[in-house]
């Protein structure tokens, strides 16, 4: 599967490559699929793997294996299952999306919501960094180094109801964020249902 997007290019940031606008993007448009290969094996970690629930991991290819972390990211995963009627089994796919109007060059991100278990310290110079690249439900587990406590209780509250259920089989990680939007997808989508499970797993 081609895993290709005309919106984004790969490009070089200070520590390795990066995602970015290849072209001015608007709020909620779908940048593509994570193409990759996905893997059926619950202890396998990476450093780009994606966590689609169960026992289920994604090793995305590019351009989206590039995505870096922001605590104030533009774009989200949008996780999305695909059943079918013939008893085939669920199909997990993970789409990136964007959550504001973005310039073309500027650098896309999203919040990669680690394990407090697996956070490491978090470098995006966000206003609101909250200073570990880790699950904001999480942040408090990493009290001993917390730099700061920045104001994110909105947006995870404002996602709560609709990831609530979907939290539950999580093991490791989530993004809030996608909540809405994954919820969105599955309206729109004939026969499936969607999760906002976990946005990128932390390598061991
Ligand atoms: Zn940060």
């Amino acid at each position: 599967m081609a895993s290709q997007s005309k919106w984004v290019r790969v490009g070089k940031v200070s520590y390795g490559k990066g995602v970015f606008a290849a072209s001015d993007l608007p709020s909620g448009l779908e940048l593509g699929e994570v193409a990759g290969r996905v893997i059926d094996d619950a202890e396998y970690v990476s450093s780009y793997c994606i966590d689609l629930g169960g026992t289920l991991s994604l090793e995305p290819r590019a351009p989206f294996r590039y995505l870096n972390h922001s605590c104030e990211p533009n774009c989200q995963l949008v996780h999305q299952l695909t059943e079918f009627e013939d008893g085939s089994p669920p199909q997990p796919s993970i789409y990136v999306e964007t959550l504001k109007p973005i310039p073309a060059g500027a650098e896309l991100t999203i919040d990669y919501s680690w394990s407090a278990d697996g956070a490491i310290p978090c470098l995006c110079g966000a206003a609101s960094c909250r200073g570990w690249v880790v699950d904001p439900a999480e942040l408090h587990l990493l009290a001993p180094k917390k730099p700061k406590r920045p104001r994110t209780a909105t947006p995870r509250s404002t996602a709560a109801a609709g990831s609530q259920s979907s939290a539950v089989g999580t093991r490791s990680s989530r993004s809030s964020t996608s909540a809405a939007a994954a919820a969105s997808k599955g309206a729109t989508t004939s026969g499936s249902a969607a999760t906002s499970t976990a946005a990128r797993r932390r390598p061991r």
